[in-house]
C-alpha cells in the first residue's frame, strides 16, 4: 500500500475525482488515501493560501498528491495554490504528455505524441515585480544554473526511460542572451552526456509555430517556465481537447498529479465532466510510485473505451462517437474494459524501472568575480538624454567611475543616440572605470551614488557590472 494525499477540489473536482478513484480501485491500485481540503472553501474561510497547515502535514507524510482542480475566488489577495504548492514542495518539473487519439477524437493533427517538460519554479514566475517610475514596471526574469540543469537533465532522463528519440529545447536566446542563453548552453552541455538521443534547439517563436502546425516533428520538448506554460496548453488543445491531458509536477522528494483543466464551475454537479485529464494524471502517479502494471491496465482500458466510441459530451461527435456518457457512466465503461487493449490506438507499456530518475546537479566552482562598474537606474521625467548626461557628468566629476552610456528601455540614447528614439522616464546609466579593466572596490559605487543623490537624481536601483572568470556578466545595450 502506498500512502497518497487526495484533494477533491471545487466545481467538477469531486465528480471527476470520484470517477478516477473508482477506476483506480477497480484496477487494483494499492493506495492508502488521506483526504485533505483545499481551494475555495479554505480561501473563503480567510486563508489566503487556500490550504490549511494540517494539509501540508499530510503532504509531508505521503509526498504524493493527487489533486482535482480548484476554484480561485475572484478578487485580490488570494494566492495561486498551484504556484504555492509547486514552489513550497520544490516541484521543479512539469510534465505534460499531449497525444492525439485520431480517428476517435477529432483533431487537426492525427499524428501527435509530444511530451512538454516545463521548468516550474523560476523564470518570470519568481513573481518579483516592481513599479519603478510613473511610467515603468518591471518583472525580474531569474534563471539559475542548478534550476536549469535539473530540468534539462530531467528531460533527457525522461526521454531515455520512456524510449523517446529526440529532445528539443525552446528558448529566446537570440534576444535574452544571458538568461535564455544559459538555458540553451546547459541544454548543449547536458545533452552531450546523452549522445544516443537526438537533440535540437529552436528559437521559441518559430518553434511554437512549428509545434502548432507540425507537431509530429517533435517528441520531448523542454523549456523555461513561461514558454512552457503557454505552449503546453496549446499542445494539449490541438490534440483535440484540453480535457484529455494530465500533468505531473515532480520534485526531489515530492510529486503532484492533476488534470490540466480548471474546475469548470458551469458544468459542476451535472455529471457531464470528462474525468480523462485527471485519470491520465493519476496514471502518471501510478507510474511514479512504481505501480506500472496497474497504470498500463487502466490506460489501455481507457484507450479501448475511446476507441469503442464511448465518449463524454466534450469530445462526443456525431458519426465518430457511438454513445454519449456522463462522468460516472464513462468511468463504468473504463472499468468494464479493464484487462482489454485498444485495437487501433497503440497500447501502452511501461518499463518497471521507469519511475524515479536520479537528478544530480553538477557542482560548479565559484568563479573569480570582479566588479568593473555599475548600472544606475534613474527616474527622470521630461528630460533629453543629452541634458541628463550633462547633469550626471557634472555630479560625478572627479570620480573614478565615469558615465559610459545611457539607455532608455535598453536602447542607447547617449552618446550619439537618435532623436527619434522614444524615451520614458526610466533611464539606465552605465558607469565604468575610465582606464583599463581593473576591479573597483564597492565603496566607489557608494560614493558615486551619494554624489548622484546629493545632486538631486532619483536613484531607482543599481546593478553591479561584474566579470566572472574574465567574462562580462552583463550585456551590451541595443545600438551600443
Ligand atoms: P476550465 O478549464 O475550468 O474550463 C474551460 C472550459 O473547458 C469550460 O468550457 C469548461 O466547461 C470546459 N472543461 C474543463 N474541464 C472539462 C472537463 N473535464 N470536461 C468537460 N469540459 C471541461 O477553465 P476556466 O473556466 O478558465 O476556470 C474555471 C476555474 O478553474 C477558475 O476558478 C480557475 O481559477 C480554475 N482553474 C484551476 C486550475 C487548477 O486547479 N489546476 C487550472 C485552471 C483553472
Amino acid at each position: 500500500m502506498k500512502k497518497i494525499t487526495v484533494a477533491k477540489g471545487d466545481g467538477i473536482g469531486p465528480e471527476i475525482m470520484d470517477a478516477t478513484l473508482q477506476i483506480l480501485q477497480a484496477a487494483g491500485a494499492q493506495l492508502d488515501i488521506e483526504e485533505i481540503e483545499i481551494g475555495e472553501k479554505v480561501y473563503l474561510k480567510g486563508n489566503s493560501a487556500g490550504i490549511e497547515p494540517e494539509a501540508w502535514e499530510s503532504l509531508r507524510r505521503t509526498k504524493v498528491f493527487l489533486k482535482a482542480p480548484i476554484t480561485t475566488p475572484q478578487g485580490g489577495g488570494f494566492k495561486s495554490l498551484n504556484v504555492t504548492t509547486r514552489k513550497v514542495l520544490g516541484l521543479f518539473a512539469n510534465v505534460r504528455p499531449c497525444v492525439s487519439y485520431h480517428p476517435f477524437v477529432q483533431t487537426k493533427h492525427p499524428v501527435m505524441d509530444v511530451v512538454i517538460i516545463r521548468e516550474n519554479e523560476e523564470d518570470l514566475y519568481a513573481g518579483i515585480e516592481h513599479r519603478q517610475t510613473d511610467e515603468v514596471y518591471q518583472c525580474l526574469k531569474l534563471i539559475s544554473r542548478p534550476g536549469t540543469e535539473k530540468i534539462i537533465r530531467y528531460a533527457f532522463e525522461y526521454a531515455k526511460a520512456y524510449r523517446r528519440k529526440k529532445v528539443t529545447c525552446f528558448t529566446k536566446d537570440n534576444i535574452m542572451k544571458m538568461t535564455d542563453g544559459l538555458f540553451h548552453k546547459v541544454f548543449d552541455e547536458v545533452g552531450a552526456e546523452y549522445p544516443e538521443i537526438e537533440q535540437e534547439h529552436w528559437i521559441v517563436d518559430i518553434g511554437a509555430a512549428k509545434l502548432a502546425d507540425t507537431p509530429e516533428m517533435f517528441d520531448v520538448i523542454v523549456m523555461p517556465n513561461l514558454y512552457g506554460d503557454i505552449l503546453s496548453d496549446v499542445a494539449a488543445q490541438i490534440t483535440g481537447s484540453v480535457g484529455l491531458a494530465g500533468s505531473a509536477n515532480i520534485g526531489d522528494g515530492f510529486a503532484m498529479f492533476e488534470a490540466i483543466h480548471g474546475s469548470a464551475p458551469r458544468i459542476a454537479g451535472t455529471n457531464k465532466a470528462n474525468p480523462s485529464g485527471l485519470l491520465l494524471g493519476a496514471i502518471q502517479m501510478l507510474v511514479h510510485i512504481g505501480q506500472t502494471e496497474v497504470a498500463e491496465k487502466i490506460q489501455n482500458a481507457w484507450l479501448k473505451t475511446l476507441e469503442d466510441g464511448v465518449h463524454t459530451y466534450d469530445i462526443y461527435k456525431e458519426g465518430v462517437s457511438r454513445e454519449s456518457r456522463g462522468t460516472k457512466e464513462f468511468a463504468e465503461a473504463v472499468i468494464e474494459r479493464l484487462g482489454e487493449k485498444p485495437a487501433l490506438l497503440k497500447p501502452v507499456k511501461y518499463a518497471s524501472s521507469i519511475a524515479n530518475f536520479n537528478i544530480k546537479v553538477t557542482e560548479q566552482k565559484p568563479a573569480k568575480k570582479e566588479l568593473k562598474g555599475v548600472d544606475v537606474f534613474l527616474h527622470a521625467a521630461n528630460i533629453s538624454p543629452n541634458i541628463l548626461a550633462g547633469m550626471i557628468q557634472v555630479a560625478s566629476m572627479g570620480e573614478e567611475l565615469q558615465l559610459l552610456m545611457i539607455t532608455n528601455r535598453g536602447t542607447k540614447v547617449w552618446p550619439n543616440g537618435f532623436p527619434e528614439t522614444f524615451c520614458t522616464d526610466h533611464w539606465r546609466c552605465r558607469f565604468k572605470k575610465n582606464e583599463g579593466k581593473d576591479t573597483i572596490p564597492y565603496d566607489k559605487v557608494l560614493t558615486l551614488m551619494n554624489k548622484l543623490h546629493e545632486a538631486g537624481h532619483q536613484i531607482i536601483k543599481t546593478e553591479n557590472l561584474y566579470y566572472f572568470d574574465g567574462e562580462p556578466g552583463f550585456t551590451a545595450a541595443q545600438g551600443q
